[in-house]
């Protein structure tokens, strides 16, 4: 195989945009002595919270924490159950694990590649006390049904927005024939993904919308209480320093990685307009090859990735081609969560997510992507696949 000539992710463009900006932020905390829970941390977190609009948001050290101390915060453990997507990174269902509950799967909407909200409402029983919806690649999950079976059943819902940074919930699409509209109230639309549930938990793994240079992760919540907790835990379970009241964590971002997201959050916008204009060509260059289906161009959708599905069980063949070629693919997720070896054989069979994990393939996607570049991408796809729809 000839080496990676185009990669799936590449993180320099943006470094090279704003390293003067990043290394007098880097500088600014080193000189200050300061790296735990420093004033740039406070800051970042205010940033945040006021761009998304919520009340309260609470820096810890990954996604993963997040999620889990979410959970936690919501008062979620032992004995509980929470509907979760199967379509995910392992992070998604390891948090409920972790925190004692029980993942329960309901399959997804082939289109959206989200949790189907029909399949929600079969998976309630008297166990269930939250939702966990994954916003995947970027798109929002149908949050107006989402939630309204949250009220109707009393359930909490945390989000897992570790994909969509900036992404915001319309229920609309005004880019393609419809199909993605959603039915749903009107006092959502135009909220930020993370902003709808009762907690929304993000990532800022370098790869990420909003990437920092490690590891790291935030919760958003408007509940005081959720936020009173979260807190707590995030530093052993003590609000008042060596007065520890439960079992917490050490979960605290770094000052460094806080100073450097405060660079890039301003940016943030632009950079998810980027992603928009990259999977648009995409999607208009790729429309006319048979074998393969788009995503959905949904309002506010950030494109954390860029997957379409191919069809016909050619997906390991195209990813062959295009790696012969010189150009990178990834599969986000060949092993749906349930059917991973940690869970194997406590999950019934779920049809769309079993198929989607052998047809998704995401290609090669970042703010900066040029079209010469995209070109040569679908060029290749189409020496392989037939073009004529
Ligand atoms: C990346 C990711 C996580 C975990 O985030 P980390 O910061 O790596 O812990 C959780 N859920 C989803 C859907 C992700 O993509």
């Amino acid at each position: 195989m000839s080496p990676i000539k185009i990669p799936v992710l590449d993180l320099k463009p943006q470094y090279e945009q704003i390293k003067d900006e990043v290394q007098a932020a880097i500088n600014r905390v080193l000189e200050s002595g300061q790296f735990i829970m420093g004033p740039d941390v406070k800051l970042f977190e205010q940033e945040v919270a006021e761009y998304l609009g919520v009340k309260h948001a609470i820096a810890v050290n990954s996604g993963t924490d997040a999620l889990v101390i979410g959970l936690r915060a919501l008062g979620i453990g032992e004995g509980d159950e929470v509907i979760t997507t199967p379509f995910s990174f392992f992070a998604t269902a390891e948090s409920i694990s972790n925190v004692g509950a029980k993942p329960v799967f309901a399959d997804i909407d082939p289109r959206s590649f989200n949790v189907d909200p029909k399949e929600i409402k079969g998976k309630i029983t008297p166990r269930t006390k939250a939702i966990m919806p994954v916003h995947l690649y970027g798109q929002p999950a149908a949050m107006g049904q989402i939630m309204e079976i949250a009220q109707e059943h009393g359930l909490k819902v945390i989000e897992d927005c570790a994909q969509s940074f900036g992404a915001r919930y319309w229920g609309t699409c005004s880019s393609c024939d419809g199909h993605c509209q959603e039915p749903t109230r009107e006092s959502l639309r135009g909220k930020f993904t993370g902003a709808i549930g009762d907690v929304g938990a993000y990532s800022f793994f370098p790869s990420k919308n909003l990437g920092a240079y490690g590891d790291g992760g935030m919760i958003v919540t408007n509940d005081d209480q959720v936020a009173e907790v979260a807190r707590m835990l995030r530093v052993h379970g003590a609000k008042k320093k060596y007065h520890n009241e439960v079992l917490g964590y050490n979960s605290r971002l770094d000052t460094l990685q806080a100073a450097i997201l405060r660079v890039k959050l301003p940016y943030l916008e632009q950079w998810n307009e980027g992603r928009r204009r990259v999977a648009k060509t995409y999607n208009e260059l790729l429309a006319d090859v048979a074998g393969i289906i788009t995503p959905e161009f949904a309002d506010g959708h950030v494109f954390h990735q860029y997957t379409v599905r191919v069809l016909d069980g050619e997906r390991d063949k195209v990813k062959e081609y295009l790696g012969e070629q010189g150009i990178g693919s990834m599969i986000y997720y060949p092993v749906p969560q349930d059917q991973l070896p940690v869970y194997q054989g406590q999950y019934p069979k779920m049809p769309v997510s079993d198929l989607l994990g052998t047809e998704v393939l995401s290609l090669s996607i970042w703010p900066e992507l040029e079209k010469y570049i995209i070109d040569s991408i679908v060029k290749v796809i189409k020496q392989l696949l037939v073009v004529d729809k």
